[in-house]
């Protein structure tokens, strides 16, 4: 655990460097058009570096690269002892970089460095490890033929993978894809978002340190209209692993469609219902939870519980200690150890919250926040904001804000809750709290999310499924169930005699 203070952020912040090129065949490259773009600190404002622009013809570049790395063999039919060995590798590097990680991270998209600190860059090194550790436990099967026939099923890497990540958690959504991806065995070509590509540069660098070969994973940071549009037409991409907005996720299938039918696996957007009965059994850890599901990471999480459904009888109760905790949960500078929230990712997206809240007031009851913040005269920070008694049809309940925003709705019966938490387009995640355990079933079952979880928020590990249901797409990220997007079955038949 890093135990340093804003004064030993700061230092080691401005000490840093930025890899800001494209990574390719393994070396750092200019883009083809020598474009860049600028990355900015949304915290202060200021100009991190200027990013090496990818479009079409570095995307082409990356894939050819990718497909000779893959068919040269080295990684692709590696003993998977080997890249269980490069793999652990990396994840001790990322270990040993932990704080730099971190910072790359908080720098370019304004969460808390604290947070980066002890989750993001931690879970990078966590998942690496878990898939390296993973890879050479799992065996292939033999099909029950008759004698004289001997057929093999067996698990194969499918080639290359194109993988397009958004920015709100840039090391570990590019980790969620590569590192199942290259355990499996396959090349990657990663597209991070245009708002934080720093860390996916740094952690491409390390994993050609720990001895991944050219190739295997490039880096081509640009625009999604350029550089991920590119990825997604390419011909000689054989799966495309996405994380973004449900908008885009629709693109990535059209673009399969137009191009070679690669597979796309789609993990979209939320608006996570979180249900609070009136027989649950701590009032106060559901207001922990609720106001860690909704405001971590400001907001910016796909699964954050943004509806609140309360049961009426304790909802007020349920609002007051809600208030307290969006109070007590103020944004601050993100380098800062005692700050609370961090800054919104950028100008854009911070405005868009800000249409939200401000056309929600006359709507609903703001009870906490609504205000845009700026810290030192500068950045894009929003306060915690609660809105209460939301009509179930009112956009506050509807659309994803990907912001700090809470909308509470109260409700007088478990069907009339459920009905209401099911009426979205969305079906990433759900909480319920409950103190009954046939409730807690009962409710669970009813619920059309990817994870429920019960008696917490947001519940999430290597070894469960991450994905949804509805247009929050049909892609699972992280345990073993994530193979099968990196993976074709393969049949070899034979026959012998007997
Ligand atoms: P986004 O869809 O705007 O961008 C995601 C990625 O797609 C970026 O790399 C971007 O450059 C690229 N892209 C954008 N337009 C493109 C286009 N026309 N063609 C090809 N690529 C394009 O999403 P975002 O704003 O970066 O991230 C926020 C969204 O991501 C939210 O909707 C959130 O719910 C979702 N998200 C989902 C999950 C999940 O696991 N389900 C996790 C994190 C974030």
């Amino acid at each position: 655990m890093l135990d340093y203070s804003h004064e030993d952020w700061k230092a080691r912040a401005a000490a840093l460097e930025f890899r800001n090129k494209a990574f390719i065949g393994g070396t750092f490259v200019d883009a083809a058009s020598g474009e860049t773009f600028d990355c900015i600190n949304p915290a202060t404002g200021q100009v991190l570096t200027q990013v090496a622009s990818g479009g079409e013809e570095d995307v082409d570049r990356a894939v050819r690269a990718a497909r000779a790395a893959f068919e040269a063999g080295s990684w692709s039919r590696a003993a998977p002892e080997h890249r269980k060995a490069v793999l652990l590798k990396l994840a001790e590097l990322i270990r040993e970089n932990l704080a730099e990680m971190a910072l790359l991270d908080s720098l370019d998209m304004g969460k808390l460095v604290t947070d980066a600190a002890t989750i993001d860059a931690p879970g990078s090194a966590h998942f690496f490890q878990w898939y390296a550790e993973a890879i050479d436990k799992l065996y292939d099967e033999v099909a029950p033929t008759g004698p004289g026939d001997l057929a093999i099923i067996r698990r194969v890497p499918l080639g290359v993978v194109g993988a397009v990540t958004p920015w709100n958690f840039p090391l570990d959504m590019a980790t969620w894809k590569c590192a199942a991806a290259l355990a499996a065995g396959n090349s990657v070509v990663l597209k991070p978002a245009e708002q934080s590509p720093l860390s996916a540069l740094r952690l491409a660098e390390l994993a050609a340190e720990a001895g991944l070969p050219d190739g295997v994973l490039n880096v081509v940071p640009g625009y999604g209209q350029t550089a991920g549009k590119a990825l997604g037409l390419h011909m000689d991409v054989d799966t495309l692993a996405f994380t973004g907005s449900t908008a885009v996720g629709k693109l990535f299938m059209q673009y399969a469609g137009q191009s070679n039918m690669k597979s796309v696996w789609p993990e979209t957007g939320g608006k996570s219902p979180n249900l609070v009965f009136a027989d649950c059994e701590d009032l106060d850890a559901a207001a922990d939870m609720a106001a860690f599901g909704v405001f971590f990471n400001q907001g910016e999480v796909c699964s954050a519980n943004t509806r609140l459904y309360v049961e009426r009888g304790i909802k007020d109760a349920l609002v007051a200690k809600l208030v307290e905790r969006a109070e007590a949960m103020q944004p601050g500078d993100p380098l800062d150890p005692a700050s609370k929230m961090g800054a919104i990712v950028d100008e854009a997206q911070t405005e868009s919250i800000m249409r939200h809240i401000e056309s929600g007031m006359g709507r609903a009851a703001l009870v906490a926040g609504g205000t845009r913040l700026r810290i030192g005269g500068a950045g894009c920070f929003v306060q915690p904001t609660i809105f209460d008694e939301v009509g179930q049809e009112d956009p506050l309940a509807r659309e994803e804000i990907f912001g700090p925003v809470l909308s509470v709705i109260p409700f007088d019966s478990e069907e009339e809750a459920v009905r209401m938490a099911n009426d979205s387009v969305y079906g990433l995640a759900a909480s319920v709290w409950t103190g009954s355990l046939s409730r807690a079933h009962r409710v669970s079952d009813a619920l059309h999310a990817g994870t429920v979880s019960v008696n917490t928020v947001d519940a999430l590990s290597a070894v469960t499924p991450f994905g949804g249901m509805k247009q929050s797409g049909f892609g699972r990220d992280l345990s073993l169930h994530s193979l099968d997007k990196y993976t074709a079955l393969k049949t070899t038949w034979i026959k012998y005699q007997t």
